[in-house]
């Protein structure tokens, strides 16, 4: 059974004590840097000179300095830029201003895990790494609850890393809903297959194939997004409820009989061993070095495949349909229709 830990166990003055930099302001950033500072954390936000994201920081009354000062002034260092950046911004602002004493924070093991960043002895490398997209990390923070969090460890030179690391998770909501003990290693490639096999790689496409086989089929396409993809979230609901049982119990049992007799047909045994195949690059280091080598060429590869996506048929019908569906405006973020 997985070491859980809760608000009970953890003390909020650990991370009250220590100054705190939160370095990028994007997802996880505000999300982190807004949660400490509403847990009366004393935290500023690190930025590059020119970031857009430095208006809106300050806007919510957060100071905001370079990366660099941010590094200097603080004992504990969030990094919360695109994981394929963070080698560049922790070689030239963040590793000469480490003290031994310091902390390095991470959200996601990646950087650790194929050895892009390795901080000096001395220094403690925590994980915290919520199992949310940074707006629901605040949102449900603000609305007094919280995101499920990891806490990992990788270097404890303090002798108090786990202290700190639940009093950072503490801080930002992740204890009220509840956090796992975990490693930087099972963390990166547990995340990595999720995200790729099924929560994003898998579901996308999965949405695709079936819209593309009824619209080939000469259905029309608004019926192909509504049974495809709309409908997902109401499935999914009750998935996180209630576990595949209560999806299950909810559906008619018409729906519930073809998922056993179809289900099966469509995720047969190719796909496990499909998922087996990214599952070894994802172990072996492959997928990050092609994702690294990708970025650092100016990502030719990815920029192609995004735009690619982008024009699937299925972003075209939905875009038009959601004007129908007022409720699904949302006001809190910054999301612009189209984009990735
Ligand atoms: P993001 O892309 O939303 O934001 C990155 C921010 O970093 C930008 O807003 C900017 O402020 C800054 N930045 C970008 N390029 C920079 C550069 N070249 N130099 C300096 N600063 C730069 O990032 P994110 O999705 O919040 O991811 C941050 C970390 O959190 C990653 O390790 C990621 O794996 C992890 N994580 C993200 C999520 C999520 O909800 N997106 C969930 C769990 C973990
Ligand atoms: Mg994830
Ligand atoms: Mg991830
Ligand atoms: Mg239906
Ligand atoms: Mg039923
Ligand atoms: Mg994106």
């Amino acid at each position: 059974m997985a070491e859980m830990f809760y608000d009970d166990d953890a003390d909020l003055s650990i991370i009250q004590s220590r100054s705190v930099a939160v370095i990028g302001y994007g997802s996880q950033g505000h999300a982190h840097a807004l949660n400490l500072r509403d847990s009366g954390v004393d935290v500023r936000v690190g930025l590059a000179e020119g970031s857009k994201s430095r208006a809106k920081a300050e806007a919510e009354g957060l100071r905001v300095v370079s990366a660099a000062e941010a590094a200097a002034e603080a004992d504990v260092i969030m990094i919360l830029v695109p994981d394929q950046v963070q080698r560049f911004v922790y070689a030239e602002s963040i590793a000469p201003n480490l003290q031994p004493g310091d902390a390095v924070f991470f959200a996601h093991g990646f950087n650790i895990r194929y050895g892009y960043i390795t901080p000096p002895e001395g220094v403690d490398v925590c994980m915290v790494a919520p199992k949310g997209p940074g707006h629901i990390v605040r949102r449900e923070y603000a609305d007094g609850r919280g995101v499920p969090v990891l806490v990992c460890v990788e270097q404890d030179a303090s002798g108090e890393a786990w202290a700190l690391a639940k009093s950072y998770a503490k801080a930002i909501g992740g204890l009220r809903a509840g956090a796992i003990k975990t490693t930087f290693t099972e963390e990166t490639e547990t995340d990595l297959f999720g995200e790729q096999a099924v929560l994003c790689g898998g579901m996308s496409h999965l949405v695709q194939a079936g819209f593309e086989t009824l619209t080939e089929a000469g259905y029309q396409p608004e019926m192909a997004y509504f049974e495809c993809l709309h409908e997902m979230k109401m499935i999914v609901d009750l998935m996180i409820e209630g576990g595949i049982s209560k999806q299950r119990w909810s559906i008619s049992d018409t729906a519930e009989y073809g998922d056993y007799v179809s289900g099966p047909r469509v995720i047969d045994a190719h796909v496990k061993q499909n998922m087996r195949a990214v599952l070894d690059d994802i172990q072996s280091g492959a997928f990050a070095k092609r994702f690294i080598d990708d970025q650092d060429a100016g990502a030719p590869e990815f920029k192609k495949l995004r735009a690619a996506e982008a024009g699937h048929p299925i972003e075209a019908t939905g875009k038009e349909l959601r004007k129908m569906f007022s409720w699904l405006k949302s006001a809190d973020d910054d999301y612009v229709e189209g984009t990735a």
